[in-house]
């Protein structure tokens, strides 16, 4: 993912960034087109899949975190709604269609990524390795293992709450 400190070039005219200062904050700026660069955050989607009382865990087959457990997930396209990129991602990485049934909340502020969480009810299809995973498993809500990205333990937290509610 690339970070701030990492943009040396200008995107337009291929020159080299100075840093300058906009308001406080240092940016990468372009003295010839005399524009700085913005580096906004990447959307991304994840999906609690459950079923009764488990929930659908995928064995990443792709960097990073490769050969972890991790809940399905994926970035959103420009123009696409978050819930067809929800429903996309479940069906790439699953085989399963499904329906997002509760947003659970948004995540930010750790990292390069923003990421809207949902609970999504499958309703048809059976659970298959898809694109760049290699396996797939139901797991108990109470056996979930630790999981790999920076906010899933805030997003587990969050969801044992909503399960408390229903
Ligand atoms: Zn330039």
């Amino acid at each position: 993912m690339v970070e701030l400190s990492h943009i040396n070039y200008c995107q337009r005219c291929g020159s080299s960034l100075v840093r300058k200062n906009e308001g406080d904050k240092k940016r990468p700026y372009c003295e010839i087109c005399r524009t700085f660069t913005y580096v906004d955050p990447k959307v991304a989607v994840v999906a609690l899949v459950i079923c009764q009382t488990s929930i659908l865990l995928i064995k990443r087959d792709i960097e990073p975190h490769l050969g972890k457990w991790s809940l399905p997930s994926g970035y959103v396209d420009r123009g696409e709604s978050l819930e067809n990129a929800l429903i996309r991602e479940v069906f790439e990485e699953t085989t399963i269609c499904s329906i997002p049934s509760h947003y659970l909340g948004v995540f930010s502020g750790k990292g390069p990524v923003v990421v809207h969480v949902y609970v999504v009810t499958c309703t048809s299809g059976t659970a298959k390795p898809g694109d760049e995973v290699s396996e797939v498993k139901w797991c108990e809500f109470d056996e979930i293992p630790k999981l790999p990205f920076p906010y899933d333990c805030e997003i587990i937290s969050e969801f044992k709450n909503y399960l408390s509610t229903i």
